[in-house]
């Protein structure tokens, strides 16, 4: 047979771009679908299987296809990685009742942007405002798009033009490009580092003092540690000395937590530390442990917000309903004193996580095993502080296909190739996913 007529053979096999719309509309149980919509897909299947010849037409493969429209936007996963706050996985995972409660509220209209006690125009951020009065005693609060943007406008705000008195110990890099000295560059502030890597001292900062100093800045040094022969200058001696001075503070505590999450964390700083220190402005990050969605949240000085509020910057990272929303919803349930899912998976004990372990491989062949594991808070927070964890673990044959088909099932499953052996650590898989999990595993050699 000549190469030609097997194509044209081939071709004969794809359906008409008729049947290849009903197949396509089908693929809806209920709503329908607009018609250019489907031609356009039905043309896209088409020429899909015309450039791949050894593709035979199923309904099967046409919904794979079809997959980022048929099940739009990121996709479910189990996280067997250990690694609680995941910023490749989306951070903080999110308790439905809470996001639920919050999205009811927010769904049609709302006075988002309405004054308090009238129909006028009012802040989007007096939402916020209200409860951090509330919860924390602040004088002031806002609320935009993440942390990142929250340091930016604050420098912009109180030290543009002017310098920034930075430790040397302290000039951060948070993943995904946010270097402390470029946010400074951007804000239009001056940088002006005191100190050395491993040793600031309260005098460091008194003598780079002048009428040039914007701001006094801090910030938590979340994902990496000093230590050894080191000294850092106190949030406590830092804020006293801009008072001294009338200088603002800024201090950017990161993965912001409450003292209700210290059962989780330790002797990390908390919001509530902080504020006793009485920093000028407080920024924290929202979908860290305080276990909300993507949001930095300020709270402060009423002067020092109120000047974030007025910057052109403002506009262009404010958050949106949803996020305002839910973030209230979510800030009052952990003041409260209730869990956060983070919380909740810290919470496990390895006796409760090795018993799940141990029941989940007596269903699995020989090739697995449990194992001792470590798991991690993640995301920028606590590094170097393993938690015990355990790990069910395989040794056998085709470990990375293993791994792949699992992140690929649907749920998909993330686990870790490490040593040599496929691992998937049972602190960050929810208690209720293992049943998921062990059908998953089931089709597993
Ligand atoms: C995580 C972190 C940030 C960035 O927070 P985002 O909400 O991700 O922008 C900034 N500063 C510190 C110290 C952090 O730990």
């Amino acid at each position: 047979m000549d190469p030609t007529a097997e194509t044209r053979d081939q071709r004969a096999q794809i359906p008409s771009i008729n049947k290849l719309k009903q197949a396509v509309a089908g693929f809806w149980t209920e709503g329908g679908c607009d018609d250019r919509l489907l031609l356009r897909l039905a043309r896209y299947l088409a020429d899909s299987l015309r450039a791949e010849p050894q593709t035979r037409w199923s309904p099967e493969w046409g919904r794979r296809r079809l997959q980022p429209l048929l099940a739009p936007g990121p996709r479910p996963l189990i996280n067997a990685t250990g690694i609680m706050l995941h910023t490749n996985m989306g951070r903080a995972p999110l308790q439905a009742a809470v996001v639920q409660a919050a999205l009811a509220r927010v769904q049609g209209y709302t006075d988002l942007e309405l004054a308090e006690d009238s129909a006028r125009r009012g802040r989007r951020d007096r939402h916020i405002a209200g409860l951090a009065r509330l919860l924390w005693g602040v004088e002031d609060a806002t609320l935009v798009n993440n942390a990142a943007a929250a340091v930016a406008l604050a420098l912009t705000a109180v030290a543009r033009d002017r310098e920034t008195l930075v430790s040397r110990g302290e000039l951060i890099e948070i993943g995904g490009s946010f270097r402390l000295p470029d946010v400074m560059t951007q804000a239009g502030t001056r940088l002006r580092e005191v100190g050395t890597t491993n040793r600031t001292r309260l005098v460091d900062y008194e003598q780079a003092l002048g009428d040039q100093t914007g701001c006094l800045f801090k910030a938590h040094p979340s994902n990496y540690r000093v230590e050894g022969f080191t000294e850092e200058t106190s949030l406590a001696d830092l804020t006293e000395l801009g008072r001294r001075h009338d200088v603002p503070v800024i201090y950017d505590l990161g993965g912001g937590y409450t003292e209700h999450l210290a059962a989780v964390v330790g002797d990390e700083p908390s919001i509530e530390a902080a504020l006793a220190c009485a920093p000028d402005l407080l920024i924290f990050s929202c979908d860290k442990l305080l276990g909300g969605v993507q949001a930095g949240l300020v709270l402060g000085r009423a002067e020092y917000v109120d000047r974030m509020r007025c910057q052109t910057l403002m506009r262009m990272v404010r958050a949106d309903k949803l996020t305002i929303s839910i973030l209230c919803h979510q800030l009052v349930h952990v003041q409260r004193g209730l869990p956060t899912a983070t919380a909740l998976m810290a919470a496990q004990t390895i006796a409760d996580l090795e018993r799940r372990a141990a029941q989940l491989v007596s269903r699995l062949g020989p090739l697995w095993r449990v194992e001792p594991d470590s798991a991690y808070i993640g995301g920028g927070s606590l590094p170097g502080q393993a938690r015990p964890s355990c790990a069910l673990v395989y040794d056998g044959p085709d470990k990375q296909r293993l791994a792949d088909d699992l992140r690929r099932a649907e749920p998909g499953v993330l686990a870790t190739i490490r040593g040599g052996l496929l691992r998937l650590n049972m602190a960050t898989v929810f208690p209720e996913q293992d049943a998921v999990l062990a059908a998953h595993l089931a089709t597993a050699p």
